[in-house]
């Protein structure tokens, strides 16, 4: 039923009838509404549009474009930044839009980027077909796509972009475009790593993987100087059916922890083995060696279950920072133990996802992603309590950053904090940012989609 919105005021006006529903400061379900991922970002749009299709998309673009509105677009929330909100502007929020369309025999699906990775995983589950996204089933399909996407089956089937063979994009002059490698290929390359800067992207179509048998889950193993190394090692040296996700942290108070366990320092480690259970026991057993387990949850089962239930009120508070790395060797082992054992703050992280596989046979030029070769990705986080608190942990984050990675600028886009242009810069290469900018130049000339690792066109 359309929204009735005569109550907006004349600014807002263009917002009148739309299929989908108007939020505004008004509404009792404001507060929820807007609220993000993240805690402590608390900006208060002056609407936020749950578009309903692509008209009313093309509505709440040209609203904002004519009436001089700052512009957000929300999928799934959890920009590390806060970018999918604003201070007085208009948010077009897509989750009503997640409808996905399964073609099980071409092994392809549109997927409307309203879509979670959880909501899209579980319907392919049923197929037996699987698309890779990240570590979270609550993340967004149009921002982990957008930006590139790394998760637990980067090594065997490569980052979300890998899978993408046609995109549906608003463009900041109200076209609906659909692009691939025929149709507006630059806008297609740019879409895929390169962020939000270039249209809203309502639709994506995916090639889909077969995944008979999968084995993954949480092991956990003391955190050492050596065990890190040692996890860094095996991870490198691993099959590419094997993808890991090392979180070095203190264990949390988890149920099937013992309680003298809590509070230690683990290796919480996300393992997913896309293959035949026999594999998956012998890629396994190096890491099992490397220390008794705390917990060894890792079994055969069906992907999905790598996305368990998420308390939908969690709203942590944290600062991080995240970096490419060569290797994690014996010194920057001892490293990663030394600060994460110095912070006092309640949740601290060093987390380790060593690449390769599929994602690096993809040439660096193919996408807007460049950094196909790096082997390592690491993210530095701590949670704070307070403002004050953030200083501080602010401050032990940069200091664990620059102590690991000195002099780099290079960086994955979608684990880019508030770093400045340098490290947007370093997300994007090159002749990777030449040709980006000659596309924002093309497709956004006055920055519309400007809230994001902005991409400015040329002045
Ligand atoms: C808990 C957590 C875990 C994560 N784990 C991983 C991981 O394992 N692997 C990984 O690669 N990343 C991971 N990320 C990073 C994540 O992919 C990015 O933060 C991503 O932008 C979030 O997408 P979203 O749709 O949920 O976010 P939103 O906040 O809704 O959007 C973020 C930005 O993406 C752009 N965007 C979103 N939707 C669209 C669209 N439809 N069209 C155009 N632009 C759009 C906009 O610029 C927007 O500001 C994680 C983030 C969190 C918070």
């Amino acid at each position: 039923m359309p929204s009735s919105t005569t109550r907006l005021p004349s600014s807002l006006q263009p917002l009148n009838n739309l299929a989908g529903r108007v939020v505004t400061p008004d509404d009792s379900n404001y507060d929820q509404t807007r609220a993000v991922f993240y805690g402590g970002i608390e900006k208060r749009p002056s609407a936020i549009v749950r578009v309903a299709n692509v008209d009313d998309i093309r509505r709440v673009v040209a609203a904002a474009r004519d009436e001089g509105y700052e512009l957000a677009v929300r999928s799934g929330g959890h920009s590390i930044v806060g970018h999918s909100t604003t201070d007085g502007g208009l948010v077009i929020d897509l989750r009503e839009m997640s409808k996905i369309d399964i073609d099980p025999t071409a092994r392809t699906a549109w997927v409307e980027t309203g879509a979670s990775a959880l909501h899209v995983t579980r319907a392919l589950s049923e197929h037996g077909l699987v698309i890779g996204f990240g570590d979270s089933g609550s993340v967004g399909v149009g921002g982990i796509t957008t930006g590139g996407g790394i998760g637990f089956l980067v090594r065997k089937f490569g980052m979300t972009i890998d899978s993408v063979i046609a995109a549906e994009v608003v463009t900041a002059d109200g076209r609906h475009l659909r692009v691939d490698d025929e149709h507006d290929p630059d806008l297609f390359w740019a879409v895929r790593g390169g962020g939000g800067n270039f249209g809203v992207v309502t639709r994506l179509k995916f090639r889909l993987h077969e995944l008979p048998r999968f084995t993954g889950g949480i092991l956990i193993l003391p955190a050492t100087p050596e065990t890190i190394a040692g996890f860094a090692a095996a991870s490198v040296s691993a099959p590419e059916e094997l993808s890991t996700i090392g979180n070095m942290m203190p264990a949390p108070p988890l149920p099937f922890l013992p309680a003298e366990v809590h509070g230690r320092l683990v290796i919480m480690a996300f393992m997913a083995f896309a293959g035949s259970d026999a594999a998956a026991e012998r890629a396994l057993a190096p890491f099992r060696a490397l220390a008794m387990p705390i917990a060894d949850m890792v079994k055969p089962g069906p992907y999905v279950s790598m996305y368990p239930p998420e308390d939908p009120s969690y709203r942590p508070t944290a600062v991080g920072r995240t970096m490419f790395v060569d290797s994690i060797d014996a010194s920057s082992a001892q490293l990663i133990y030394d600060y994460l054992s110095t912070s006092d703050a309640t949740m601290r992280v060093a987390q380790l996802r060593v690449l390769g596989g599929a994602m690096a046979r993809i040439s660096s030029d193919a996408t807007a992603y460049a950094h196909r070769s790096r082997t390592m990705l690491v993210n530095v986080a701590a949670f704070y309590q307070s403002e004050a608190d953030r200083e501080v942990r602010k401050t032990w984050v940069e200091r664990f950053f620059r102590a690991l990675q000195p002099t780099d600028d290079s960086a994955y886009v979608g684990f880019l904090n508030d770093d400045g242009q340098a490290r947007i810069r370093g997300a994007y290469p090159g002749a990777t940012w030449d040709r980006l900018v000659a596309i924002k130049s093309a497709y956004d000339p006055t920055n519309l989609f400007r809230l994001n690792q902005n991409i400015p066109p040329r002045g």
